[in-house]
């Protein structure tokens, strides 16, 4: 059983502040991040680099997700249809108490002590590790980053790179103090460690557990992607496969597989096609073939249904999870995925998030954006995220009625300086002493600025700037011949 570290297992998305302050002054950390994210920011420009059709190919990518959407309980009963004739057994969710406990019934009733798992934010969105811990069930987790996790007893901090907050000589060094491994391995050989150990968990797995990247309505088939080769062994060496899927996972088509096995891998890892792309139909058919004698798809609402009831925040259930928004968020960037107190970090997070656990369970995440729009302009499926971040802040803004008059008296106070130059003259010149004063680095100075809330809050983290002496309407005029 994974041993937690509690500084990271207990984090809510609530704690969000004071966590993101902690991570800030984690100087390790944001190496770690910095290094990765460039690196997945700079294969994917190049990844599009060779595609002239990327916008239309992102325009038909969101087409088709809307197109499902728009009609899901019609796609979800073709594929359970399909599934169920060729061999798959589905069964449905409400919630993650539900998916546990039938999960673990069905380990229950295998007999199976070690469980195999290929990584699955689903998996992780509804805690399954843990739950079956409880029941005295050792899930072992098969991708290298994931496996990374569980042997420190930390969450995934990225939807796709569950490590990234870990450089190499951190996994060394777990190594080192988990399995008695020689200090200071190299990359190579920590990684042919991981595989040693994994080859036993795989042979003993009596179940293997999978997410779900695309189930394809037509056909009644499922896909999943991966990079390492322990999903295919995952879904092939157990006995009996459980899937576990969202119900937005659905494709009408088996066609429309096409777009989307374009448009993620060179998203999220700027890759042309992923390493591994398992595709199921069916358990075995013959005792000679393949494959598990039993394949099951669990099919989980857990709040999806009411995200799709409200119609500025349904574009979410579009996402096709590839992390790009992560790789290019200045917030995600700074304070890494543990911050968000979620398994959903980064900006898909900040707007999943309150959906999923409720809007008062994760307050700070709507503001937890500098609005730069850079996650818009990534996502293959071209979801609105700060639009979506807005509305949610609206809504936080209204259940905070303290607030909200505040609020709306500085926003006033600010439209009508900035639609009137009269007003913005007379404003700017007399706020500038004051300025000057607050952003000076004597003590009175830093004083002042402690005392006033708003204040203390901002200049906590940075300097106040400095105004020039004069505005940049006087210098313009001053300049002109
Ligand atoms: S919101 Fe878009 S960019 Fe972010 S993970 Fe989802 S699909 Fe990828």
């Amino acid at each position: 059983m994974s041993k937690k570290d509690p500084a990271i297992a207990e984090l809510t998305a609530n704690d969000f502040g004071p966590a993101s302050r902690r991570a800030l002054q984690d100087a390790p950390l944001r190496r770690a991040l910095a290094k990765a994210t460039n690196t997945f920011k700079g294969r994917r420009e190049a990844a599009l680099d060779e595609m002239p059709d990327w916008e239309a190919l992102r325009t038909h990518g969101r087409a088709i997700k809307d197109e499902t959407l728009s009609r899901l309980p019609h796609h979800l009963t073709r594929f359970i249809e399909q599934a169920t004739a060729k061999g798959t057994q589905v069964h449905f969710a409400q919630d993650r108490a539900e998916a546990c406990a039938w999960i673990g019934d069905l380990a229950e009733r295998l007999e199976a002590k070690t469980v195999v798992k290929s990584k699955s934010m689903m998996t992780e969105e509804i805690g399954l590790n843990h739950a079956l811990e409880a029941r005295g069930l050792y899930p072992v987790e098969t991708d290298l980053g994931e496996w990374i996790i569980q042997l420190a007893g930390e969450t995934p901090s990225h939807i796709i790179v569950p490590a990234i907050h870990k450089s190499r000589e951190s996994v060394a060094k777990l190594f080192e103090e988990r399995l008695g491994a020689e200090p200071d391995l190299d990359a190579v050989r920590l990684t042919q460690l991981a595989r040693e150990i994994l080859r036993t968990s795989f042979l003993e797995a009596e179940l293997g557990i999978s997410g779900v990247n695309f189930a394809i309505a037509e056909t009644g088939s499922f896909l999943v992607l991966e990079n390492e080769g322990n999903a295919r062994l995952t879904t092939s060496l157990p006995r009996v496969h459980v899937a576990i899927m969202g119900i937005e996972k659905l494709l009408p088509r088996w066609s429309d597989l096409e777009t989307f096995l374009r448009l993620l891998p060179r998203s999220g890892t700027g890759q042309h096609l992923t390493s591994y792309q398992s595709i199921f139909t069916g358990p075995k058919r013959n005792p000679g073939d393949e494959g598990p004698d039993e394949m099951h798809v669990l099919i989980l609402d857990n709040g999806r249904t009411d995200i799709l009831a409200d119609e500025v925040t349904r574009e979410t259930l579009a996402c096709i999870r590839c992390g790009a928004c992560l790789n290019v968020c200045p917030v995600y960037a700074q304070v890494g995925g543990h911050s968000y107190g979620s398994v959903y970090p980064g900006p898909i997070g900040a707007i999943l998030t309150p959906q999923l656990a409720g809007a008062d369970q994760a307050t700070p995440l709507p503001g937890a954006s500098s609005l730069c729009g850079a996650c818009r302009d990534v996502c293959p499926v071209k979801i609105d995220i700060p639009r979506i971040l807005l509305h949610q802040r609206r809504e936080v803004t209204r259940k905070l009625p303290w607030r909200a008059p505040f609020e709306r008296l500085g926003f006033w106070v600010w439209a009508r300086m900035a639609s009137s130059p009269r007003l913005w003259r007379i404003g700017t010149y007399l706020i500038r002493p004051f300025v000057r004063f607050a952003g000076g680095s004597n003590l009175l100075s830093r004083g002042f600025c402690r005392l006033i809330p708003p204040l203390a809050a901002w200049s906590g983290g940075r300097s106040l700037p400095t105004p020039a002496k004069k505005s940049f309407r006087q210098q313009y005029e001053e300049s002109r011949p």
